[in-house]
């Protein structure tokens, strides 16, 4: 039977915890009481994830597993099992145990009651350090003015997805994801359960500094052509700011207030600057058409369409 269910685990180097998830995982699973599957992503693990994995699909044939050729990172993790998953409503969940899998029931309620995503909305972030939880906040902020994406506050990546939703991100063709925004970008009934983020149980995370910087920057520059407008700005202002000077020198000449000669260097290098930089923009403005064809996300998403099934073409009054 096909599984209902499918919980994406993406896991790189988690040798200390992938036994431990599975162990929480399966009881919970259970309890929901319809067929499930479970894909473990191994995101190029140097460590002895990929033979734990393989223990555990040999004893559970509920368990699938994806050995990746090397380390792609989580995002891409992530779309691999998206991509494999057969479920209903497909998860995505860490492997640390960080998010409960207690609150996946929860989560398949509100599946239930209609809604196509449910996040899990972290209450308490315990075992993250205040740089990283304020940087977090910052960064949600920033997005959010920046690309006018509204990302649901303290939310993370462990979500349950309708299939519809996952039949349209998996078809998203982009290379640089960042599910949160594209979750949002996607639109569709939105809701979500609250949680206690709790520490890594083993391990220690996989996301150093210029990882967290990379996903922090596709964040943006996937959702939002804003950098590529700030030439365009600059040169403006500093055109107005040239001419403006012009003028008020022009003023001072003719009141016979004499301007040692240098000082009109300063507009007339600012009015060339200024013209580079609009003429920058410009091309700017292609660029930025450019990368949204080739990023081809779709023009539109339909969540429903209603009395299409009926067959009007057999009616013979006119
Ligand atoms: N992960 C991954 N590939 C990577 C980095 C992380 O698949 O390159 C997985 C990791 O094994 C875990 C999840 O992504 O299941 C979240 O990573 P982590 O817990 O290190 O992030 P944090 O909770 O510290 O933000
Ligand atoms: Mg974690």
């Amino acid at each position: 039977m096909d599984a209902k269910y499918s919980i994406v685990v993406p896991c790189y180097n988690e040798e200390e915890t992938v036994g431990a998830f599975y162990d929480a995982v399966i009881p919970v699973m259970d309890s929901v009481n319809e067929p499930y599957e479970i894909i473990f992503v191994n995101d190029g693990s140097r460590d002895k994830t990929e033979e734990i994995l393989g223990e555990l699909a040999k004893k559970d044939k509920r368990v699938k597993v994806i050995n990746f050729a090397k380390n792609f990172g989580q995002q891409a993790a992530i779309l691999a099992g998206f991509t494999e998953a057969k479920g209903q409503a497909v998860l995505d969940i860490d492997v640390d145990l960080q998010d409960p899998v207690e609150a996946i029931p929860e989560m398949i309620v509100k599946w239930k009651e209609g809604y196509d995503v449910v996040h899990g909305k972290r209450l308490v972030r315990k075992g993250e350090t205040f740089f990283k939880k304020k940087t977090s906040t910052m960064y949600t902020n920033f997005f959010e003015k920046i690309t006018g994406l509204r990302i649901p506050k303290n939310c993370g990546d462990f979500k349950l997805f309708d299939r519809k939703v996952i039949d349209v991100l998996i078809n998203m063709k982009e290379r640089d994801r960042f599910l949160r925004g594209m979750t949002e970008w996607v639109g569709f009934k939105q809701t979500y359960v609250e949680f206690e983020r709790k520490k890594r149980i083993a391990g220690t995370t996989k996301y150093n500094f210029s990882k967290l910087l990379k996903l922090a920057t596709n964040g943006i520059v996937s959702n939002s052509n804003y950098p590529l407008t700030f030439s365009m700005k600059f040169g403006i202002l500093g055109g107005i700011l040239s001419v403006a000077t012009f003028i008020t020198f022009i003023v001072l000449t003719i009141l016979k207030i004499n301007l040692p000669l240098v000082s009109w260097l300063f507009p007339t290098v600012v009015l060339c600057f200024s013209l580079s930089w609009v003429f920058d923009g410009v091309s700017n403005i292609y660029t930025g058409r450019i990368y949204k064809e080739v990023q081809d996300r779709p023009k539109y998403i339909i969540r429903e369409k209603i009395n299409f099934d009926e067959d009007f073409s057999k009616t013979e009054e006119r």
